[in-house]
């Protein structure tokens, strides 16, 4: 029996929160290290691209709730 070992951990991505390798750009946004690589957005058509912005969109706000700003 062969058995297979992982060494690559999966990481989320900031982005979207898909899992995606360490160290490599996020298939699924296009997004590395909160900065935009790759424009996934070119290649879906229009429809896709409304989808595509609504699951990031989401993302970002289910996020948002980490980020309390105390009052000065
Ligand atoms: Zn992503």
């Amino acid at each position: 029996m062969h058995q297979f070992i992982r060494p690559t951990a999966l990481t989320t991505c900031q982005k979207c929160g898909k899992p995606v390798q360490p160290h490599i750009i996020c298939k699924n946004c296009g997004y590395y290290k909160g900065k935009e690589f790759l424009n996934v957005m070119a290649k879906l058509s229009k429809k896709e691209q409304k989808l595509k912005a609504k699951e990031l969109e989401k993302h970002e706000d289910h996020e948002g709730h980490d980020h309390e700003k105390a009052p000065k």
